[in-house]
């Protein structure tokens, strides 16, 4: 029997792949992280340019209560930076318009987004029956919860805003987790949420929006640089085996590494592909999770040569108000040292589920589509500053009904591979923060697991 390279091999440094290296490290194992690209972050990418700090991937992130215990435990926190009490307000684009998306009972009551009928039916959700909500659409949970106005007023354009994906298909369990257990708990959602919110000793996160004064980077940069040459980047892992005891990693065009560990922090379809030789069957379950499509579109703007002001989080693009526009954010006027003095840095996002075509289209035309919409979004004056165009062709996993079922089988197929963990946005939660707590829990069970 030949003794392992290290302790435990990571594969993928993004975010869940990051900190589950972290945790193992402070746990004391020995690690390498694999990356196939030549950078850090995975979908998470800053970048400066022309005075600008852009991000190409997520823009900003949530901190539930994993991503802070996590960040806390890694000593990150004092990084963090929370968004401007501006972001608060968000618009959503209707009839050539942007109105605020209603963020308390009484801007309920006022909003047009909804009508009277519709405002009453929201209202009256504590009264509705309890209903069976597995298996259930977010459409269908949240139309009989809510009310079927509700849905592409209010839930559809939330959906593209987090999942760029569609309420159709997406999975109330995966998507809304809190609330269909709150359902289950309290017989409606409103009951239900507010029990266990005013439990004491419940794990809590910070509420808002949150980056750091270098972007997404700057966390990405302090998690990587720790590691130092224990992060390998340029090395593409192409195959796994388990043979007496250890993993056996295929590196392209490199040697291979064996690990008593392993921790898999990738997209689900190359997951899928890796577990071909370990556990087949687990692989064509990941197979069958979709992702959303993404391009982000950055340009500067000159702030008095628009009709709308730019402030707040942004805006969404309701289904069937613009031609390829999902929404515009406003980071410049959420986070100090976005933009050069006298401009404003908007970043609009394409594509989703709704519009996948987008990505195949060529820069001069995918800009000149979006231009339009932002144009009807804000009223321009003048032309923006073009500052780059990113296309994610999977950028945002798309639990969809049965997703919670699917992520148990594949875990209870991997239960018997001892020292295995799957981390990544494709199982708990597909935000950047989710991915976070997701890599610090892989990290958290293999270092309590023998080593
Ligand atoms: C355009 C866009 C906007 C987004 N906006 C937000 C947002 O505003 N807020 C938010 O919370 N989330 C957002 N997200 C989602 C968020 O970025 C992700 O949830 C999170 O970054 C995923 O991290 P991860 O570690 O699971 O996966 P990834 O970031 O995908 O990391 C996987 C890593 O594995 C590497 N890799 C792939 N194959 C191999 C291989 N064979 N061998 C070795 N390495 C490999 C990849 O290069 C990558 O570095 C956005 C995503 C995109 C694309």
């Amino acid at each position: 029997m030949t003794a392992p390279d290290v302790d435990v091999a990571i594969i993928g440094a993004g975010a869940a792949g990051l900190a589950a290296a972290t945790v193992l490290r402070a746990a004391g194992r020995e690690v390498v992280v694999l990356e196939a690209e030549a950078r850090a972050g995975g979908s998470a990418c800053t970048e400066r340019r022309d005075g600008y700090l852009i991000e190409r991937g997520a823009n900003t992130f949530r901190l539930g209560p994993g991503a802070l215990a996590f960040l806390r435990g890694a000593g990150l926190e004092s990084r963090v930076l929370a968004a401007s009490p501006a972001s608060r307000e968000r618009f959503l684009l209707r009839g050539g318009r942007l109105v605020p998306v209603p963020m308390g009972p009484l801007e309920l009551v006022r909003t047009p987004l909804l009508s009277a009928r519709g405002k009453f039916r929201l209202l009256a959700e504590p009264f509705v029956r309890r209903g069976n909500p597995s298996g259930e659409s977010v459409a269908e949970f949240a139309a009989r919860r809510l009310g079927s106005e509700a849905v592409p007023a209010l839930i559809g354009p939330f959906l593209t805003g987090v999942y760029a994906g569609d309420e159709t298909r997406l999975g109330a369990e995966a998507v809304f987790p809190s609330l269909v257990a709150a359902e289950r708990r309290g017989g409606s959602i409103v009951r239900g949420l507010l029990a266990p919110a005013f439990e004491r000793g419940r794990p809590r996160g910070r509420a808002g929006s949150w980056s750091t004064a270098d972007g997404l980077l700057g966390l990405i940069d302090a998690m990587a640089s720790a590691l130092g040459p224990r992060l390998q980047l340029q090395h593409r892992a192409s195959g796994i085996r388990f043979e007496e005891g250890s993993y056996h990693i295929e590196i392209e065009g490199k040697s291979s590494l064996r690990a008593r560990g392993l921790v898999v922090a990738l997209p689900a379809p190359t997951t899928a592909g890796l577990l071909a030789g370990l556990e087949p069957e687990a692989g064509r379950e990941l197979a069958t999770i979709e992702y959303a499509p993404v391009a982000s579109v950055s340009v500067g703007v000159d702030p008095g040569a628009v009709r709308e002001p730019i402030r707040g989080f942004g805006f969404l693009v309701p289904c069937g108000e613009g031609e390829a526009l999902l929404g515009g954010l406003f980071l410049s006027a959420l986070f100090p040292g976005r933009a050069p003095a006298g401009r404003e840095l908007v970043t609009m996002l394409a594509g989703g589920m709704r519009r996948p075509d987008v990505l195949a289209e060529p820069d001069d035309r995918l800009s000149a589509m979006l231009l339009r919409d932002l144009d009807v979004a804000l009223g321009l004056r003048g032309d923006p500053e073009p500052l780059g165009i990113a296309r994610w062709p999977r950028a945002v996993p798309q639990p969809g009904r049965h997703h919670v079922s699917l992520v148990a089988s594949v875990r209870t197929r991997l239960a018997r591979f001892p020292r295995l963990a799957l981390a990544g946005a494709a199982y708990d939660g597909v935000a950047f923060g989710d991915a976070l707590a997701s890599g610090a829990a892989a990290g958290q069970r293999l270092s309590s697991e023998e080593s």
